[in-house]
């Protein structure tokens, strides 16, 4: 999968060279681009910014950077057009996991954006081919609440472009405009404000890239996890068996299969009950049997008061 991210602030991503997602770049599984939105301004002062028309507070980034930056990384830029202009950095070649230039190095820009416009064209391309245009995904407090769902649809897509925003967002029209070339997305991570799309990002891609098959070392890791089946997954314990008083729960050392499958659905069960009522109310009829309703009963009877919980 090829992800290309545009930001003011191209740092922010360095996270993606850790832990699992370096390891996949490593492995030619993630392909990432990081591109400095201001690499595309024109202006002495690479100004990214203007005042909102209509007044109001804050400021709103204008759209010809990005258009600028959203056709190169789409390959749909005439590179002679691009002349002068710098092309972003490919973050494996930062982080020195294949070989490249070293923009920290202060090496030739020219050659890396050539490098990034060839691996993104590949990208692009390979998406055309299975009929697909890339994702353009907008980080947004006003987008459509991100979930599991979302992250398993992603993953098999083959180009996924983030556009982090900041400031009060981009201009719409950047948003409208892109629908002729990306399948667009507004997306949010929850009900709150951030100051800028990269952290949303840095979300965004680690849901979907854990996802990609070969990315995890134990796909069955994957298999009872929280959201999968819109259940909570049920609490986890190691050695030791006491812990300061806490022992673990004795049907886990039973050796019993069947009991501690039992145990661990009851406890899928309860918890999201308790936690997000919301999901279960969303489960169709048939994704609960007899017995898991009778589990629910009887964990709800608990907790009542003057019930044996209460
Ligand atoms: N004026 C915007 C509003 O009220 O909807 C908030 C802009 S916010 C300060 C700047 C940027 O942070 C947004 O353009 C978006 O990229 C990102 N952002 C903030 N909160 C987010 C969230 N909950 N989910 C995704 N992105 C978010």
């Amino acid at each position: 999968m090829r992800i290309d991210v545009i930001s003011i602030f191209p740092d922010y991503l360095a996270p993606l060279e850790l832990s699992l997602t370096g390891k996949a770049m490593a492995a030619g599984l993630l392909d990432v681009g990081i591109h400095d939105l201001r690499d595309w301004t024109t202006d002495r002062h690479r100004t990214v910014d203007d005042t909102p028309y209509g007044g109001g507070a804050g400021m709103v980034m204008k759209p010809e950077p990005w258009a600028q930056t959203l056709s190169h990384v789409a390959g749909l830029a005439d590179p002679a057009e691009r002349a002068g202009l710098t092309g972003g950095t490919d973050l494996a070649e930062r982080a020195g996991l294949t070989e490249g230039t070293d923009l920290a190095e202060g090496t030739d820009l020219a050659r890396s954006s050539d490098g990034t416009q060839a691996t993104t064209a590949s990208a692009t391309d390979a998406a055309a081919e299975a009929g697909e245009k890339p994702v353009l995904i907008v980080p947004s407090p006003a987008g459509a609440p991100f979930t599991q769902a979302d992250a398993r649809r992603l993953a098999v897509r083959s180009h996924l472009v983030f556009a982090c925003g900041r400031y009060e967002g981009i201009d719409q029209r950047v948003i409208d405009w892109a629908g002729g070339d990306f399948d667009v997305e507004l997306v949010s991570i929850g009900d709150y404000v951030l100051n800028g799309g990269e952290v949303a990002a840095l979300v965004i891609i680690e849901a979907v890239a854990r996802l990609i098959p070969g990315f995890m070392g134990n796909p069955e890791s994957l298999v009872e996890e929280s959201y999968e089946d819109g259940l909570l997954e049920y609490p986890v314990y190691t050695k030791p068996a006491d812990w300061r008083g806490h022992p673990v729960p004795d049907v886990l050392l039973s050796g019993n299969h069947a009991a501690i499958a039992r145990w661990r659905r009851d406890q899928r069960l309860i918890r999201t009950q308790r936690t997000r009522p919301d999901l279960l109310a969303g489960l169709p009829d048939e994704a609960l049997d007899t017995r898991d309703r009778q589990a629910l009963t009887e964990a709800a009877r608990e907790v009542e008061p003057g019930g044996p919980g209460g």
